[in-house]
């Protein structure tokens, strides 16, 4: 079980896989007031970083889930290096449907909203491994500016324009949803240029690496057309944020 290659290759250096630097992703975790031995689960927890650091600077134990075999042992190994592996645990599955044998106080899924089919779904399913007054918590794109065109919003490499909200427009959504929003952090460009230039580099040093590999021609046209694809569209039009949620 794996996600699709192109991630694991593009993404095989990011410690954070979304806009947030290490500055923002610690803000967050002092913005949600832990106490130690808080029990955290992580659905799509990638390499690990919000659990190992958080475990090392606030003392909670924590699982994480992820499909990629590959973000999954460097999250494993993350944790070594912090020193934390007796806190924290990550399964390589998917997360669809997993809810967490034992009750936790923070379930989050940041940047992989479509493990419960949405937002909605995701909250759904994160709500049901959380203890009375738990938090949830969401990493999920919105529109920074209104794409003008439908051409602009596919530039950003959405499907359409009513695949995201506007900041105002997602932070009601989590009303309807009977949800408050008792905290969020949003990612600013600099945080962008993180995630998506780290590809840059990460893409040329395969290509060196893997001149003859089945996928050399696709990363090839991804990392020509990408730095000018990513300042014109995404860095522009697209923010990124974690939304802090507790059910009212
Ligand atoms: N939350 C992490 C990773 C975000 S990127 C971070 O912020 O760093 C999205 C992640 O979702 C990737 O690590 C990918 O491997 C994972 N993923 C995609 N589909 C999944 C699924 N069905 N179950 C579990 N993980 C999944």
């Amino acid at each position: 079980m794996d996600i699709p290659r192109i991630f694991n290759i593009t993404e095989s250096e990011h410690r954070i896989h979304n806009p947030f630097t290490p500055e923002k992703l610690a803000t967050l975790g002092a913005a949600l007031r832990l106490e130690p031995g808080t029990r955290l689960l992580d659905l799509g927890s990638g390499s690990g970083e919000m659990l190992c650091t958080w475990a090392r600077d606030y003392g909670i134990t924590g699982t994480g889930i992820d499909m990629s075999p590959l973000f999954t042992g460097q999250a494993k190994h993350r944790a070594e290096e912090l020193g934390v592996a007796g806190q924290v645990e990550f399964i390589h599955g998917d997360a669809a449907g997993y809810v967490a044998d034992e009750k936790v106080g923070v379930a989050a899924c940041l940047g992989a909203t479509w493990i419960g089919g949405g937002v909605a779904g995701t909250i759904e399913l994160l709500a049901q491994s959380l203890c009375p007054g738990g938090i949830i918590l969401i990493g999920e794109p919105f529109w920074r500016q209104m794409p003008p065109t439908e051409d602009v919003a596919k530039g950003c490499l959405a499907h359409s324009i009513s695949d995201f909200l506007t900041l105002p427009e997602l932070l009601a959504s989590f009303g309807r949803l009977d949800y408050d929003v008792v905290e969020m952090v949003l990612a600013d460009q600099d945080g962008w240029d993180r995630y998506e230039a780290a590809k840059w580099l990460t893409m040329r040093r395969w290509l060196e690496a893997n001149p003859g590999d089945e996928m050399a021609n696709e990363v090839r046209a991804q990392l020509t057309s990408e730095p000018g694809r990513y300042a014109s569209y995404t860095r522009e039009y697209l923010g990124w944020g974690v939304f802090v949620l507790m059910a009212r």
